[in-house]
């Protein structure tokens, strides 16, 4: 086994930071009423989670992957023709919009956000064929609610699936799970591998938030793949108690039971306190406990590729905490928020979170062993 073997991967590309989201209000297009501000998808958080990971010294204790742009054949085993030569031609000229009218990008914009599959590829080729221990893609645009026929939420392509598909061609994997604690519903993994049994999804994220009208405990998965899916939508307001005891007692026993050979984990961090489009309460070491659990689940080899978190100044201490975690390196850095955001109240586990999370319990058993 060489050195690499037993580091951290790290998948990162410049240009993900040069993915142009316009000059939007918030999510919404600037309007008769609506003052243009920028879009809430902008580099900075990205960007200055680089630079932290930089000033730490962690960055250089880490194996660096290189990202390549996914080819249409990676697309195409998951999204339609017709939705790639969309995205392809309007890239071509001046930029558009994925599909829902949230989800801009600029000219040369596809190219991006192939390379953004490419990270989460780069980050589980790495994974899969034991070149390091665990992996991090720092991509952009997100993937999870990108659909095989169109992009939504922010997300282009649907990375983390394109990725799946390929490790099960390339590595010949049969099981893979995708564990996403974005706050949004993973909709968009989700529909990928609704009905299909070889593909664990499981989403951890905030009940009726984004899309507001997915993400029940009662999609399951269908046809072959009926018990391979798994939602856990936690009432707003939840915390650090709540989150580990979904880990706990839902992600660690569904992956426990179906013994997936890969395991993904959608990584975003807009379930923290201070995020504008989530309304969490988690905190660095939150992150760190999550990540620390999906080591002890997984037997350390697992891929993490970011998704949401918009809040520009804490998502930097966030991402850090998952990386001291996934590498096992503790940088001097200290968490100046941390203090406050795990002193206040609500980190407790309430009777209605527990009840969710008993609920998405009980159809663990369910989950194809
Ligand atoms: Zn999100």
């Amino acid at each position: 086994m060489t050195a690499a073997a037993l580091t951290t991967g790290w998948a990162f590309h410049e240009r993900y930071l040069w993915h142009d989201t316009g000059s939007a209000a918030g999510m919404l297009a600037s309007d008769r009423w609506l003052e243009p501000l920028g879009h809430v998808d902008s580099a900075a958080s990205k960007r200055r989670l680089y630079s932290l990971l930089a000033v730490s010294g962690l960055l250089d204790r880490l194996e660096r992957l290189e990202p390549r742009e996914a080819t249409d054949e990676q697309l195409l085993a998951v999204h339609d023709a017709t939705y790639v030569e969309r995205v392809m031609a309007l890239s071509a000229e001046r930029g558009g919009d994925a599909g829902d009218g949230v989800t801009p990008f600029g000219r040369a914009g596809a190219e991006i956000a192939r390379l953004s599959a490419g990270g989460a590829i780069a980050a589980v080729d790495a994974v899969a064929g034991r070149a390091v221990r665990n992996a991090y893609a720092l991509v952009r645009p997100p993937g999870h609610h990108a659909l095989p026929d169109r992009g939504m939420g922010f997300c282009v392509f649907a990375n983390i699936a394109i990725a799946v598909r390929h490790a099960i061609r390339a590595h010949g994997i049969e099981r893979v799970a995708v564990v996403d604690w974005d706050v949004h519903h993973g909709n968009g993994t989700q529909a990928s591998f609704y009905e299909q049994p070889g593909v664990l999804t499981i989403s951890l994220h905030q009940d009726r938030c984004y899309p507001v009208d997915s993400g029940g405990i009662d999609e399951r998965g269908a046809g072959a793949g009926r018990g391979s899916n798994l939602n856990v939508p936690l009432p707003p307001g939840s915390g650090h108690e709540a989150y580990v005891a979904a880990l706990e007692r839902v992600v660690g026993p569904a992956l426990a039971r179906f013994a997936p050979e890969l395991v993904v984990v959608g990584c975003g961090f807009d379930a923290s306190a201070y995020d504008p489009l989530g309304r969490m309460l988690l905190h660095s070491e939150s992150y760190r406990a999550l990540t620390e659990l999906m080591l002890e689940a997984t037997d350390g080899r697992v891929a993490f590729v970011h998704e949401g978190g918009y809040s520009e100044f804490y998502v930097p201490f966030c991402g850090l905490a998952v990386l001291e975690a996934l590498s096992g390196e503790r940088t001097a850095v200290r968490d100046p928020y941390l203090d406050e955001c795990a002193r206040a109240a609500g980190h407790e586990l309430t009777r209605d979170q527990e009840r969710v999370i008993e609920a998405a319990r009980a159809l663990v058993a369910e989950v194809p062993g």
